[in-house]
């Protein structure tokens, strides 16, 4: 018998502001102990994948380190390969963001001179900063960022993203980044199609342009629920509607 993963977003489908939604900690539970692969697949890079499955695992979800999937880890496998030039990467982003995109990987971070540079959503990017990374990009050096969602959910509305700080930095350099390696872009729908392979595969999230659009990419049964960014369903080839993210795992 075909095995399940079930890919699931975070921010909107399990959880708001880390307070998972009725019932999501009993249901998880439940269906790792029936042998289903769980992955949590987000965009958010404030926090790095040790942050998170300590964040994780006190919430209550089943949740080993290699159960997140982040667009560090995209990241840090597009500049790990060897057809691409960039050896000295500056990345903006928090201590433990940087150390975990530096471990293991065979390029530098001098920071007087750096050949391309990462912008991750940094809570901590200060103005000082913000100018010396666009005057780099006056300078000519190319600039990618870790996922483009412009704003991020909490109880309070939404926040400023990686996208928009990718957006303030094009509205003032008028230089567009390279790439980004967040849903649904071809970096993040590649490395993830690896964890699908001979499966039945599910990706379950809150927005139709990101979970649904990379669940649909890699040809994984797509399901968009109604608790977080969208608030109804539509009809969409490919994708299928549920109120909460319990109401479909009780389906499996
Ligand atoms: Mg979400």
């Amino acid at each position: 018998m075909e095995r399940n993963v079930i890919l699931c977003d975070l921010d909107g489908t399990l959880y708001q502001d880390g307070v998972p939604f009725d019932g999501i900690v009993e249901s998880l539970n439940k269906l790792e102990q029936n042998g289903n692969d769980i992955y949590y697949m987000t965009n958010n890079s404030s926090l790095s994948i040790n942050e998170y499955t300590q964040k994780l695992g006190e919430i209550g979800f089943p949740c080993a380190k290699d159960s997140i999937i982040s667009p560090i880890l995209t990241a840090k496998s597009y500049f790990k390969s060897s057809t691409y030039e960039y050896k000295n990467i500056y990345v903006s982003g928090s201590d433990s963001v940087k150390d975990e995109f530096f471990h293991g990987l065979q390029v530098t971070s001098d920071k007087s001179a750096p050949d391309c540079i990462l912008m991750t959503f940094n809570k901590g990017l200060s103005y000082a900063e913000l100018q010396k990374i666009c005057e780099w990009i006056n300078d000519g050096i190319p600039y990618f960022l870790t996922h483009i969602d412009l704003s991020c959910p909490t109880a309070k509305g939404p926040i400023p993203d990686c996208g928009s700080i990718g957006e303030l930095i094009f509205k003032t350099t008028n230089i567009k980044p390279i790439d980004h390696f967040g849903k649904p872009g071809d970096h993040y729908s590649n490395f993830i199609s690896k964890y699908i392979k001979n499966s039945n595969a599910y990706v379950v999230g809150d927005r139709i342009y990101t979970d649904g659009d990379v669940g649909v990419k890699i040809g994984a049964k797509t399901i968009i629920v109604l608790t977080g960014e969208t608030k109804e369903p539509s009809s969409i080839e490919g994708i299928t509607f549920y109120d909460t993210a319990v109401d479909f795992f009780d389906t499996l």
